[in-house]
């Protein structure tokens, strides 16, 4: 394979800075960064911020389509979003051991980024066979619901999760417990009194999950996993209130990790999106879209995922009202220029600090770095060139997905990635997939 240097960008590295330099790479690995590097092609990228390849780490697959398909469709989007990494969550009542390597398999065929799994342990025979999912499917997280999802997936009652975390613990810490944090109890209460009100509005679904549901549950499980000794990753933070007891929460438990979304931190519950933007947990009111950036930005909160779904208009049903409108909206295509355009640009969010949350934190969590995360000698020649200035209207067309619209439709975005390096390869130029790209399964050891 010829060696590709890209030449006088600005590299962000986290932990270091911002260099300007050459990176060259060679047969899927960066080979060199420096001045004055020459190689088979040479790309100039002077003036451009070119950061490692970027990890979502909480995505859906093959919810409402073919796994197939999306398996390949979706992470194509996120090539074009500049994610070359995707920590995707799959579950169902099955024991994984009579399925999962058929997924693996087809990740290995069909996904263009880099793929991982989470897997939701929701019945003891899942349980049970926790050890063998880590030592022979190589995945090494694992995911609970605090709250489940009506009618698709049940909660999981705190000694189960107790027992999880035990299990979990006794992997040791690479190992890792993921959660889906609400009360669901404060959940049904709260839902009863907003259907007897009739009102059924974006901010009317939002009062259905209240704060305190998410502020409860993250509390009672950083309890529990510290009683068990196991390292937990709190998913799809949403609330001030829960930001504030993790700062509370942190200082005692070094173990505990959380992450927000890219859609939390850029829509309140007041969007004229409407039903559109349902979702569980539901956006909620502006004071903690701030409050979530602030915990980004002071590292109480780790990561920043999007929790995708791809979904079309007709699936999602925003005219059936709050209750029968599916949750979920496609967002991995729109994490990077959401990110770009809300933090770096409109909040003076640290650029540094972006690559941290969106690829080194990520990478570090799940036992990936410095594979990835980070941009040096020996690392996966994965990179992302971003233009801080670009702006661009977001059309869904453009996104590579599946899905038939975006929650930034029509919205004007300044900064977006410009070019997508997978494996040492341009994958995607000025927003089109120009070469073919292989992803693989990711296989983590304990
Ligand atoms: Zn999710």
């Amino acid at each position: 394979m010829s060696k590709l240097v890209l030449k006088n960008g600005r590299l962000v590295i986290p932990g270091q800075g911002i260099f300007e330099a050459d990176v060259a790479m060679e047969n899927g690995k960066i080979v060199a960064i420096g001045q004055g590097l020459s190689g088979d092609e040479e790309i100039s990228v002077a003036g451009k911020f070119v950061l490692p390849g970027l990890i979502d780490p909480h995505i859906h697959l093959g919810i409402f389509g073919d796994l197939a398909e999306e398996m390949e469709k979706e992470t194509a989007s996120a090539l074009m979003g500049g994610i070359t990494t995707v920590g995707a969550f799959m579950g169902g009542p099955n024991p994984y051991m009579s399925y999962f390597k058929d997924v693996i398999d087809l990740a290995n065929a069909k996904a263009v980024a880099d793929v991982f799994f989470h897997l939701a342990i929701m019945t003891p025979e899942q349980q049970s066979e926790i050890s063998t999912y880590a030592n022979e499917l190589g995945i090494t997280s694992f995911k609970m619901y605090m709250s489940g999802i009506p009618g698709l997936i049940p909660d999981v009652d705190d000694g189960f999760m107790l027992q999880t975390l035990e299990i979990v613990a006794a992997l040791g810490d690479k190992a890792i417990v993921c959660v889906h944090a609400e009360n669901p109890h404060l959940i049904r209460i709260a839902t009863e009194k907003v259907r007897a009100r009739g009102s059924e509005t974006l901010a009317d679904w939002a009062d259905t999950h209240p704060n305190a549901a998410e502020e409860d549950a993250v509390r009672r499980a950083a309890y529990l996993n510290d009683l068990a000794g196991s390292r937990m990753y709190i998913v799809h933070v949403s609330t001030a209130e829960s930001v504030k007891a993790l700062a509370e929460l942190k200082p005692r438990y070094p173990k505990l990790f959380a992450e927000t979304t890219s859609p939390y931190l850029s829509i309140d519950k007041y969007s004229p999106l409407g039903l559109v933007a349902h979702m569980i947990p539901p956006f909620r009111d502006t004071e903690s879209v701030d409050a979530l950036w602030q915990g980004l930005a002071s590292g109480l909160l780790d990561t920043v995922g999007t929790d995708n779904v791809t979904l079309t208009l007709d699936l999602k049903g925003a005219e059936k009202g709050i209750w029968g409108a599916m949750p979920g909206y496609p967002a991995v295509g729109t994490s990077l220029p959401v990110m770009l355009n809300y933090g770096v640009n409109n909040r003076g969010f640290d650029l540094i600090r972006l690559v941290e949350v969106m690829s080194k934190n990520p990478a570090e969590i799940y036992g990936l770095y410095p594979r990835k995360g980070t941009i040096t000698p020996g690392s996966d020649a994965d990179l992302v060139v971003v233009d801080l200035d670009l702006v661009k209207t977001v059309r869904h067309e453009d996104l590579g997905s599946r899905a038939d619209f975006s929650l930034y439709d029509g919205q004007e975005l300044r900064g977006w990635p410009i070019m997508t390096i997978k494996g040492g390869k341009v994958v995607v130029k000025d927003g089109q997939m120009v070469s073919e790209a292989t992803g693989q399964f990711l296989k983590r050891s304990l």
